[in-house]
């Protein structure tokens, strides 16, 4: 099963992500992690894409279209995937029509998690990840017992460096002029499943799973 969770920054792709995947054993790909795990690395691609994260502005087209043509043809790959931020822009949309014709593959299911913006901005200036296992954590929703430790293995919490308000407000625009069109672009296709994204965690997971199945 190939699934592309669409929807704005804070609608909580990445948390429903990894649950899903587990679920139905189908790696998550998303193109904000591979971005920076590069980073991370000091790669030359990692560098050159800080620039445009820190700004909360898009990647250029032909570097993400790169690196999940390359990721989706990998092994684990080969019972399906899950697409996470990725596509972005309707140029991304469209190479990986292409690609995905090439592969002999396609799109089962774009589910579009919905969230009304005015929660988004308070949702991702609230995130903290551990550094040490990856757990997310928000200071509202969903807070540490022991303020900026990891409840489950004492890590130490922080806070994404584009998760300030200013870098928020700028993905926001982004997200509303060149993504949030690929809603349309998916209906058309008659791949659409719209998602109300607000509610606990495990509402959206059963949401999401009712309509996969
Ligand atoms: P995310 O973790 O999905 O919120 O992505 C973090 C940042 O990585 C975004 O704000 C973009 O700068 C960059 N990025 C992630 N995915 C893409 C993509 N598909 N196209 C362009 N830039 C991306």
């Amino acid at each position: 099963m190939n699934i592309i969770l669409l929807g704005p920054p804070g609608a909580g792709k990445g948390t429903q992500a990894k649950r899903l995947t587990e679920k139905y054993h189908i790696p998550q790909v998303s193109t904000g992690d591979m971005l920076r795990e590069a980073l991370k690395e000091g790669s030359p691609l990692g560098l050159e894409a800080k620039k445009y994260m820190d700004q909360g502005g898009l990647v250029p087209d032909e570097v993400v279209i790169g690196l999940v043509k390359e990721r989706i043809q990998k092994p684990d790959a080969g019972n399906g995937y899950m697409l996470d931020g990725f596509p972005r822009t309707s140029g991304q949309a469209k190479a990986l029509d292409k690609i995905l014709e090439q592969l002999g593959q396609k799109i089962d299911h774009v589910v579009s998690i919905e969230v009304p913006s005015s929660e988004l901005l308070g949702r991702l200036t609230g995130r903290r990840t551990c550094r040490a296992c990856g757990a997310g954590f928000h200071l509202m929703y969903d807070p540490p017992k022991k303020e900026a430790i990891c409840d489950k293995c004492g890590g130490e919490l922080y806070q994404r460096s584009d998760d300030n308000e200013s870098t928020v407000k700028s993905r926001l625009e982004t997200y509303e002029a060149q993504t949030k069109p690929l809603i349309e672009y998916y209906q058309n296709q008659g791949k659409l499943r719209r998602i109300n994204g607000v509610g606990s965690m495990n509402e959206i997971l059963a949401r999401i799973q009712a309509v996969l199945e």
